[in-house]
């Protein structure tokens, strides 16, 4: 089925190498805007183990967006809350659920558990999952894509054609190197994680509802809900007199005993354990002609803030709704191109947070211990603080140089009341609709289910006059169809046809964009990120910004305009 949806000569659209989370979220998304997709795997079956296990707020978002994260929410524990000790004393606990996002609890499951819902769901969305299959060269022409690869270990040679190739193939990339993508990890001495996935019984909460992390004398310790029962402990620590081996139980319930201060802390059905060293690093580039990075095949994350997997979830997403769009012939080049830059830029700021973060955290001496010590006692959030960063829920991930970002409001106006400015994520906000009360990110996603959508957010700006803009650059914009305009309104409702009208009465959503007493027009993207913003009267800097985005009108016949409805 997948092959008869594909271009005549290839046998997908898009091929993907690789099916760990990053391969197989990129061919849910593809498939989800409808383009056919195989992803071929070298290995027979699924890596065991629990790796990743954490789904932070803004990647949940996301997710949510290709219509895959409640399927895995529901194999996973929902965290509300994270405890730091500062050499056996607690600070503040992070209320990790403070953040304004429809998912502000993050999930706790197991990369293991993530990988089945992911591969269940991309089958059941009519993708071919080939494993067995390892992918030993990619050549590029005009048209697409070449990948050579060989079934099973001494199996012959095959060949199959695609359009468009994502590498989602690890660390240890294949393809990274042949397109001149390669970079030199900086390796970090003399420390190291021992880690193990149990049973565990202590005297603090079993419940696996909260995260609890230790920075004790020349090492940072944490302990997490595993999906199953089961905890994971680790420990990266100085490696002085450590053997360098994956530990036992035992020595593992010892370091756990001394770290927590609970002297009847005990491991028991060990699933997994473990040791490993620290490298980082960041590819010069994400992109070569028809060929993407996504996922441990671009960087290498430290691991600090759980955020490896989750940064790389971004990436699927992102390049799946480009590629969906220029497969269809809606894209300019620009929005394909945009890619490299912003997720290698973003990638780039990621990997040197952590490395700070990772240098505090690990790499302290006998001062900085002391200093922690008094500080632990008298500052609030010490453990953000410590992480480099007080956004691990990635929320602030945005893109301020990207290539498709306009902005035309300025003025005092835009100075005293900033709203998010293209290129950041468009805020979610209370709206009424058809007398319902839900969310603005209802209408921003996707809009009509599966597409690649753009909403065009259409703010009155509480002006009783606004309303005539404001369906004149609904009218101007009916040439690009994957536009959806959502009338926002403080002042009085308008009709505005097939048009969800939300009623903003209060100015939640106006306030959220900087938007009270000013119409205006938004442009979201369909990751939820900002693209445009202009003021309401001038349609004409909204089409000038289409055709930049999306080419030149496409002359429509009224049966085409009617089916995109
Ligand atoms: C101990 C540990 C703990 C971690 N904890 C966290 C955490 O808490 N939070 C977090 O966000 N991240 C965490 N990570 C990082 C996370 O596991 C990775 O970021 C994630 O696995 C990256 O997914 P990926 O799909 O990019 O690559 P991978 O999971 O490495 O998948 C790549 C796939 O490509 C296949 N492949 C490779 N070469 C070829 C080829 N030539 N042909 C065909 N197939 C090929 C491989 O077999 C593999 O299945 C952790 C990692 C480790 C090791």
């Amino acid at each position: 089925m997948n092959r008869a949806d594909a271009k005549q000569d290839f046998d997908a659209d898009v091929i993907v190498v690789g099916a760990g989370p990053i391969g197989l979220t990129t061919g849910n998304a593809l498939r989800h805007h409808g383009i056919s997709c195989q992803i071929l795997e070298e290995r027979t079956e699924p890596k065991a183990y629990s790796r990743a296990n954490n789904l932070w707020a803004r990647p949940q978002e996301l997710l949510a967006g290709i219509g895959l994260r409640d399927a895995l929410a529901e194999n996973a524990y929902a965290i509300h809350t994270i405890n730091f000790f500062v050499n056996g004393t607690p600070t503040t606990p992070i209320p990790i659920a403070d953040v304004a996002s429809p998912y502000p609890e993050v999930l706790y499951s197991g990369q293991d558990v993530i990988e089945r819902t992911l591969t269940d769901e991309f089958e059941a969305r009519g993708g071919l999952l080939d494993r067995g299959c390892t992918v030993t060269g990619v050549e590029q022409d005009d048209d697409g894509v070449t990948v050579v690869l060989r079934r099973g270990k001494d199996g012959p040679e095959e060949r199959r054609r695609c359009r468009y190739l994502v590498a989602a193939d690890g660390a240890k990339s294949t393809i990274r190197p042949m397109l001149g993508l390669d970079f030199e990890p900086e390796r970090l001495p003399n420390c190291m994680n021992r880690q193990v996935d149990a049973k565990l019984s202590w005297r603090r909460s079993q419940k696996p509802d909260q995260l609890w992390f230790f920075y004790y004398e020349r090492g940072f310790a944490g302990i997490l809900p595993v999906w199953g029962g089961y905890h994971r402990l680790f420990f990266l620590a100085d490696d002085t007199g450590v053997p360098d081996r994956d530990p036992t139980l035992e020595e593992m319930q010892a370091v756990a005993r001394e770290v927590t201060g609970d002297e009847t802390l005990t491991l028991s059905d060990p699933q997994w354990l473990t040791h490993s060293r620290f490298q980082y690093g960041v590819s010069p580039g994400y992109a070569r002609g028809r060929v993407f990075l996504a996922g441990d095949a671009g960087h290498l994350s430290l691991p600090i803030g759980g955020q490896g997997m989750n940064a790389g979830l971004h990436d699927a997403v992102e390049i799946a709704w480009r590629l969906a769009m220029t497969l269809r012939g809606e894209a300019a080049p620009v929005i394909l191109d945009s890619y490299d830059g912003e997720r290698g830029g973003e990638h780039a700021r990621l990997s040197a947070q952590q490395a700070r973060g990772f240098r505090w955290t690990v790499y302290r001496g006998r001062v900085t211990d002391t200093v922690l010590g008094l500080a632990a006692k008298a500052l609030p959030n010490l453990g953000s603080l410590l992480q480099g960063t007080d956004d691990m829920q990635q929320m602030g991930v945005e893109y301020p140089k990207s290539s498709l970002n306009e902005d035309s409001l300025s003025g005092l106006a835009t100075l005293l009341r900033p709203g998010p400015k293209p290129g950041e994520r468009a805020p979610d906000a209370e709206v009424t609709h058809r007398g319902e009360t839900t969310n603005l990110f209802r209408f921003l996603y996707n809009p009509d289910g599966h597409t690649t959508g753009w909403a065009l957010l259409c703010f009155d700006g509480r002006s009783p006059d606004a309303g005539t803009s404001l369906l004149e650059a609904v009218r101007a914009v009916e040439a690009w169809p994957w536009i959806k305009p959502r009338l926002v309104l403080a002042g009085p409702m308008a009709g505005g046809g097939k048009i969800p009208v939300l009623s903003d009465m209060d100015g939640k959503a106006h306030g959220a964009y900087g938007l009270e007493a000013r119409p205006a027009l938004v442009l979201v993207r369909p990751d939820g990120h900002v693209a445009f913003r202009c003021e309401a009267d001038r349609a004409d800097r909204l089409v000038a910004y289409c055709r930049k985005a999306f080419g030149a009108e496409v002359e429509r016949s009224p049966s085409v305009l009617a089916a995109a409805e």
